[in-house]
């Protein structure tokens, strides 16, 4: 089996950190033009989506060479500003990473994060960047939806073996994981630690919905039983 993890509100939460890093890279790019992160779909967005949004209200240039500016300005911003103090790794979270590993899981990142980004965050919240050789990333797709098969693609080349979307397992707190997951045959497990509820992401068509990823046993035992029935 394969299962992949969202970042925000899954593995870890920075409190903001992330959002300010990214105000901040727009006042150092274009001065303070009275940003805001109001209105603009954060939880469950693609970083990507979220500076297109932002670019377009404020009237700014949203060229391939702007965004790659952009991007490399955020990623040395939130590197130099997020602490492992603000980053605050989610209950059962890493555990529940080591488990999927100790099985012979496939494990990778599926996040709306930038690839950069997403190795910073995790790093911060004390989850060792081996944990996850291969993933999809926020500027690689026009919606989450685009990006399960990438994750499965990458998952293929980096283990020489086939990857099955009915065996391959989402975890993410939004109902756009949810959805990612299951516009791709994949099985989608909903966790309440984000800023929606398991009543929520059970709604979206979660397969399984937790308040957290504390069980792990029983999260293993769930995947295991399911992806067996894919077969
Ligand atoms: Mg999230």
């Amino acid at each position: 089996m394969l299962v992949l993890f969202d970042i925000d509100g899954t593995l870890l939460r920075t409190e903001g950190a992330g959002m300010r890093a990214m105000l901040e890279t727009f006042r150092a790019l274009h001065g303070d033009l009275g940003f805001t992160l109001e209105g603009v779909q954060m939880a469950g967005g693609l970083d990507k989506l979220i500076w297109t949004q932002m670019c377009m209200h404020h009237g700014l240039e949203t060229s391939t060479h702007a965004h790659a500016r952009f991007r490399t300005a955020y990623g040395e911003r939130l590197q130099a500003d997020l602490t492992v103090a603000q980053t605050r790794a989610m209950p059962g979270a890493a555990a529940l990473v080591q488990a999927a590993h100790s099985c012979g899981a496939g494990v990778g990142l599926l996040t709306g994060n930038y690839e950069h980004t997403a190795h910073i965050k995790v790093a911060c919240a004390g989850i060792p960047a081996r944990s996850f050789p291969f993933g999809a990333f926020g500027d690689e797709g026009a919606s989450r939806r685009d990006l399960p098969p990438l994750a499965i693609a990458r998952a293929c080349a980096h283990h020489g073996r086939a990857f099955e979307s009915a065996r391959t397992i989402v975890i993410g707190d939004t109902p756009l994981d949810v959805d990612c997951a299951k516009a791709n045959g994949c099985l989608a497990i909903g966790v309440a630690t984000g800023p929606m509820s398991r009543e929520v992401l059970a709604d979206a068509g979660a397969d399984l919905a937790v308040d957290t990823l504390a069980d792990t046993q029983t999260l293993i035992a769930w995947m295991q039983r399911m992806t067996a029935r894919a077969s």
